[in-house]
């Protein structure tokens, strides 16, 4: 072949072979306009027999969290409602199982999946108006509710309690399959067991539809409400992953006032309490709520003490009024999270909640708040005596959280010391806060394992 032949040849070459690329190119591009974009990405990875990493958190720790991952065959259920929820759930059995939920199962159902609402479930005579009427305090005064509208209330909320709270017991995990699984209205209860996964699950609106006066709390009384989202009671070895918990549909802030407090629906999202230990919350989204997570629910609760060991790393606190997390006795480690008080939520407490006995070890935090929001509004302490902190960013600036709280909450009974007397071990990598904010903004939530 002459060397101009070659040339020629070889000029062609070069040009069909960018003609086929770009039609190649035209053809993706025309897929991509007309496909939808579940159908391009590819199947979703099971993870319904996922085990914890060994060195994630508290729950990694003395023997792990494996969950229900040696199930066997016939206790692996697929579930679309209520009633295949509770029987997968076979009554908190310890027999290993794994419970796929599929789509939004609504807990407010009857066995035959017909919806439920609060008058299906009240009885003996109760109504709201005349629960109110009852027990208003100008009338009533300062006294516990009882009488003919409290016991109607109990016999009431029994009924949806009998609904709406599953006992999930040990061994057992429960994934969200796909992006849009949600359980509506339920409130897992994790007690006295051992070994339990929930992960990409959406967790909606665990709504109370009868809250009790407690006429005493706080001088003023307050409302009472019953369910959490979660409830860890007694439980150990619990990893929560890639969770959603919020009020969705029913934000407390649009209920109405009733004697003069905030007329509440819902307890906390997830509550860890009665000397629960071994306990890892990771990559999940808490939002739009008021008390979003209790750790020790008492200050004379002392069988706590020595457990409530947890591990809260790349969650996101969103829209939360307080208790992200409030916490006693515990040793939590509180690294790698996101919280974001947007510009609308004008009754906003604090974050990090220090109580009695409480050690916890926050380290590269992130804080977006309005301008109403103060650096020192972050942490509260009740009968708290240390809390250590670092590497926090404050409206992308550091700010180092435990001097701020000794330096102006002069309201406080006491500074607190920086030292908690433990250094977390058992974690993965600690990143700097800007990048977590980052990635948990991404990555945090239900539907969003990757
Ligand atoms: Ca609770």
């Amino acid at each position: 072949m002459s060397r101009r032949a070659f040339q020629l040849t070889t000029a062609l070459t070069l040009l069909t072979a960018l003609t086929v690329s770009s039609a190649q190119a035209r053809t993706e591009s025309v897929r991509a306009r007309t496909e939808p974009a579940q159908a391009r990405t590819k199947p979703a990875r099971d993870i319904s027999r996922d085990t914890l990493a060994a060195d994630d958190g508290w729950a990694a720790t003395r023997g792990g969290t494996s969950g229900g991952a040696r199930a066997d065959d016939s206790h692996v259920f697929t579930v679309t409602d209520r009633a295949g929820l509770v029987r997968a759930l076979d009554g908190g059995s310890a027999t290993p199982k794994i419970i796929k939920i599929a789509g939004a199962v609504d807990a407010n159902t009857d066995d035959e999946g017909r919806s439920l609402d609060c008058a299906d479930y009240a009885t003996d005579g109760y109504r709201a108006d005349r629960y109110l009427a009852a027990y208003d305090p100008r009338t009533w005064g300062g006294a516990k509710p009882s009488g003919p509208q409290e016991e109607a209330r109990k016999a009431s909320a029994a009924r949806q309690a009998e609904r709406v709270e599953l006992p999930v017991g040990p061994n057992t995990t429960i994934v969200g399959l796909g992006k849009s699984a949600v359980l509506k209205g339920g409130s897992l209860h994790v007690e006295n067991a051992d070994n339990v996964i929930i992960r990409n699950l959406e967790l909606r609106d665990a709504y109370d539809c009868f809250p009790a006066w407690q006429p005493n709390t706080g001088g003023l009384g307050d409302w009472k409400t019953a369910y959490d989202n979660i409830w860890l009671r007694g439980a150990t070895h619990v990893w929560i992953d890639h969770v959603t918990a919020s009020d969705k549909g029913h934000p407390d802030a649009k209920e109405p006032t009733r004697f003069g407090r905030n007329y509440l629906r819902h307890d906390g999202l997830l509550d860890i309490t009665n000397a629960s230990d071994l306990v890892t919350v990771s990559w999940s989204r808490f939002a739009d709520h008021d008390k979003a997570m209790l750790i020790g629910n008492g200050d004379t609760a002392t069988g706590d003490r020595g457990k409530l060991r947890v591990t809260l790393h790349h969650n996101e606190f969103e829209s939360v009024v307080q208790r992200a997390p409030r916490v006693r006795f515990g040793q939590v480690h509180l690294y790698n999270n996101r919280y974001v008080v947007p510009g609308d939520v004008h009754d906003y407490r604090y974050s990090i909640g220090v109580s009695t006995e409480s050690a916890v070890y926050a380290e590269n935090n992130a804080f977006t708040t309005p301008g109403h929001v103060e650096a020192a509004d972050l942490v509260k302490s009740w009968n708290g005596s240390a809390l250590h902190a670092k590497g926090s960013l404050f409206n992308g600036y550091p700010v180092d959280l435990l001097a701020i709280n000794n330096a102006y909450n002069s309201g406080s009974e006491r500074d607190l010391t920086g030292d908690v007397g433990w250094v977390p071990a058992s974690h993965g990598r600690v990143d700097g806060a800007a990048r977590a904010d980052h990635d948990v903004q991404r990555g945090a939530g239900a539907g969003r394992i990757r």
